[in-house]
């Protein structure tokens, strides 16, 4: 037995192996000196055929290898360049097979499909028969090396001038922002971190074109503008314009559409010797043509633009989230679960929020709510709002720090124009005032209602979209106002400890309960947002019934059938003994 890891091991054994693979293909094995940039731990270097063409590469291992698959590097004599999935370290992308299975156990195999796959790619740049591919990965080639920069404007068809801004401190690494105006940028700034100070405004200017730059791209004005100039002269035009008024230099970022996405990207235009320039020109009058010819060799600096933008941030999410775009959601208790449901929703691609709750963040909180030990003291619905709007800095958050009734009494309008109201206060008597409003109260929005039960053996998410078929009260026992579909049977507050040497209350569950009754809570709203929903439908999620029966907590027996951590959706049948909503004049 010696000291060797496991995993050395294994790659010991492995190298033994693709030794004898490569001495039989005639590779030479490189000196770590020899080694393109990069972390590998052996290296082969040795020739292939390629469509007629004998071409020189290496094959380099990494740590993972097998699981990895090897990399492959063209090599300095190559005369082919540029072509498609080669980038300027000659590294060969072979991603495409990288992203299917593979059985690691054949190294053999695996060395030999990635050079098979490499072949095919040099093969097909050699004779430009795979010439489009640039487009689709024109972002990682332009970009490669590249100074960034942050972009929230929003990419439409049309050339306009735009702003930028060095933002300080450069926090975040975001240190230079460019928007459609100033008070954009502003805003943005603020919601990343209020202490944000914008050290300068420039003017820059924005080109939508109609294709990438073809490469090899340009290094300098003339070959910019040769490339503009074929396909519109009014994109040249545009930039020569935008110098002249911006002291003969400045950004220019450009839009173009790749697999039916906007992809931004710039370059920059030094500044230049401003006599040289104006020679019997006033200053933003230098004749076009003239100015053209000035900078025609000077050199661009290539910009990777990194989108932050809305579209872009969210509409990576997975569902219909434009649906949700400018939607507006009222919570009403910010927290265990309403702040995990104002999170969640905000993730989902919700963009206005509107929070209710008048207590501050106490210590005993923490442990479950999305805020932690910093923002002990803080009014919740802002400590919430500021974590929202670092995390995603475009959602708007309307922060009302009073109690429900006060809230309602001096915001009715706007608390009635949300699409959705979320109750998340596991407080009963706000919860019936809530369903009675919705009766009563014409254009009332539709309401969903958040609790979890004690020791998070349930939680549950009812939404009431229409108040014609049923209402909240429906669900509640006549008798004593107990929830009819409570999992587990106690009498109301049976397991609420009162807090020693404070006033408040608390039940007891866990952050991961918390997060998973926001989760449901969530799931039901998005679906009544999205309009999926017509019908009162209710939510239950089944905790760990398990540890709640070794508790000899009494389950009803309803739920005797119940597997631990399962979900079961009901509609929400009419009581015929409903006393609200069978008498639509009960106005109290
Ligand atoms: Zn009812």
């Amino acid at each position: 037995m010696h000291d060797l890891g496991y995993l050395d091991e294994v790659t010991n054994r492995t190298l033994k192996q693709v030794a004898v693979f490569f001495a039989e293909c005639n590779f030479k094995e490189l000196h770590q000196s020899e080694f393109p940039v990069g972390d590998f731990i052996a290296a082969w270097q040795g020739n292939i055929m390629c469509n007629g063409v004998d071409v020189s590469i290496i094959v380099a291992l990494t740590e993972g290898f097998p699981d990895e698959l090897p990399k492959i590097f063209l090599t300095k004599d190559f005369e082919y360049l540029p072509i498609p999935h080669v980038d300027n370290r000659l590294f060969v992308c072979t991603y495409v097979s990288e992203s299917t299975d593979f059985f690691s156990e054949n190294v053999d195999g695996v060395i030999r499909d990635s050079i098979e796959k490499a072949r095919e790619i040099i093969s097909d740049g050699i004779h430009r028969v795979n010439q489009s591919d640039y487009e689709a990965e024109f972002l990682a080639y332009w970009g490669l090396d590249c100074k960034s920069l942050y972009s929230i404007l929003e990419p439409v068809d049309q050339i306009r001038k735009v702003k930028m801004a060095i933002v300080h401190p450069a926090k975040h690494n975001i240190a230079y922002l460019v928007a459609d105006d100033e008070n954009a940028i502003r805003g943005f700034a603020a919601n990343v971190n209020p202490d944000f100070s914008i050290q300068k405004f420039d003017s820059a200017l924005y080109l939508p074109l109609p294709h990438p730059f073809p490469p090899p791209f340009p290094e300098t004005c003339k070959e910019m503008f040769s490339v503009l100039d074929s396909y519109d002269k009014k994109y040249s035009n545009a930039v020569v314009d935008f110098l002249n008024n911006n002291d003969y230099r400045g950004t220019v970022v450009f839009s173009t559409i790749i697999n039916d996405n906007y992809a931004l990207a710039g370059w920059r235009h030094q500044a230049m010797n401003r006599k040289e320039v104006l020679r019997g020109f006033r200053p933003g009058k230098v004749d076009p043509r003239v100015l053209k010819n000035l900078i025609t060799n000077q050199s661009i600096e290539r910009l990777q633009v990194e989108r932050l933008d809305l579209d872009r941030v969210q509409g990576r999410v997975g569902n219909s989230s434009s649906a949700l775009h400018g939607k507006t959601i009222c919570i009403i208790g910010c927290g265990s679960i309403g702040s995990w449901i104002a999170f969640n929703l905000v993730q989902a691609g919700i963009d206005r929020l509107m929070l209710i709750d008048k207590d501050s963040l106490h210590a005993t909180n923490v442990g479950r709510h999305l805020c932690g030990v910093t923002e002990i003291k803080k009014s919740k619905v802002e400590a919430v709002s500021e974590r929202i709007r670092q995390h995603l800095p475009y959602v708007r958050i309307q922060c009302i720090e009073q109690t429900f009734y006060k809230a309602f009494t001096e915001n009715q309008k706007a608390i009635q124009n949300c699409d959705l109201i979320i109750s998340a206060t596991a407080n009963p008597a706000l919860e019936r005032r809530l369903n009675k409003m919705q009766l009563n109260v014409s254009d009332f929005p539709p309401v969903l209602y958040s609790w979890i039960e004690p020791y998070g053996i349930a939680s549950h998410a009812v939404l009431v979209s229409t108040t014609e078929t049923s209402c909240f009260e429906c669900c509640l026992d006549p008798k004593d106002l107990s929830f009819k579909f409570q999992v587990l049977r106690c009498e109301r507050g049976a397991f609420t400890r009162q807090e020693a040497g404070c006033q408040s209350s608390f039940t007891p569950y866990s952050g991961l309960d918390a997060n998973q009754a926001a989760s449901i809570a969530t799931r039901l709203a998005l679906k009544s947002l999205s309009g999926d929903i017509t019908n009162n439908i209710r939510y239950v999620f089944f905790g760990d019934l398990q540890k709640a029966r070794k508790m000899e907590l009494d389950i009803s027996e309803e739920y005797a059938d119940a597997s631990d951590f399962t979900m079961k959706a009901s509609i929400i049948q009419k009581a015929p003994d409903c006393k609200v909503c069978s008498n639509i004049n009960n106005h109290d």
